[in-house]
């Protein structure tokens, strides 16, 4: 079996090492014979939507976001094509999870469309949120509810019509410090505030994407063996713990 993840921008969004979460993904398809091909999207290249069972999508500075706005609305239609009928599995950190909303108004500037997937809007606050951050999920493939990692942002992101929150924050900021959510979810589309990168410490989210990816392309009987994730939780425990 084999899966294949279009690495959205990598020279551009990838701020904070949020490539490690395509890593995780990569080495937990390993662990079990499951290859995971990476192909990089840059600015110019065209997206076929019917290759793709994940796509990646990392942070970046409103600079960046900016620079990548325009090139991002060139893929508008394969994006949400792969979304919304091919219910791909797509994980947006950040910057990347502002520009999958209606739109992203950056502090003094003018909105930067984004590709409307899913049904969000972002506007930059005048503070910035950074610092660990834990959230109790339902998005897990096993009993542990929780999530950890680390925001930096200024932007608040508010959820509307079916999007349902990643989780709830216990501790920390999430989506905009004020409705206790973090994260946005849209059919198999995830969003999160959540560097670290989220994936490696969070390996019961990590498998459940993957999981996800695999009843999809391959049927429901797809199934992830469990693996020793002693090292993994003992760092995840440490945040939720406030070992930090
Ligand atoms: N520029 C956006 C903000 O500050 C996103 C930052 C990021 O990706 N860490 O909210």
């Amino acid at each position: 079996m084999e899966f294949n993840l279009a690495y959205l921008y990598p020279e551009l969004l990838n701020i904070y090492g949020d490539k490690g979460n395509i890593l995780a993904i990569q080495q937990r398809c390993l662990w079990r014979g499951i290859n995971l091909n990476i192909h990089k999207i840059n600015p110019g290249d065209k997206i076929n939507p019917d290759l793709y069972d994940f796509y990646f999508i990392g942070g970046g500075q409103d600079q960046q976001q900016l620079m990548i706005a325009d090139e991002l609305q060139t893929q508008k239609n394969a994006l949400t094509e792969a979304a919304d009928s091919n219910d791909a599995v797509f994980l947006a950190i950040c910057g990347g999870y502002q520009l999958l909303g209606e739109y992203y108004k950056p502090a003094n500037k003018d909105k930067v469309p984004g590709l409307e997937i899913m049904d969000t809007y972002t506007i930059a606050g005048n503070k910035r949120y950074i610092g660990n951050v834990t959230v109790n999920t339902e998005f897990s493939c096993n009993d542990i509810k929780t999530l950890v990692g680390f925001e930096n942002h200024s932007g608040l992101t508010y959820l509307r019509g079916d999007t349902k929150p990643l989780g709830v924050v216990s501790t920390g900021n999430g989506n905009n410090a004020e409705d206790n959510t973090e994260g946005g979810v849209y059919k198999n589309v995830f969003g999160s505030y959540l560097h670290g990168s989220l994936l490696p410490k969070n390996p019961h989210f990590t498998d459940y994407l993957i999981s996800l990816a695999g009843k999809r392309k391959y049927n429901d009987n797809f199934k992830l063996e469990a693996l020793d994730d002693k090292i993994e939780l003992f760092a995840h425990n440490r945040v939720i713990n406030k070992k930090y």
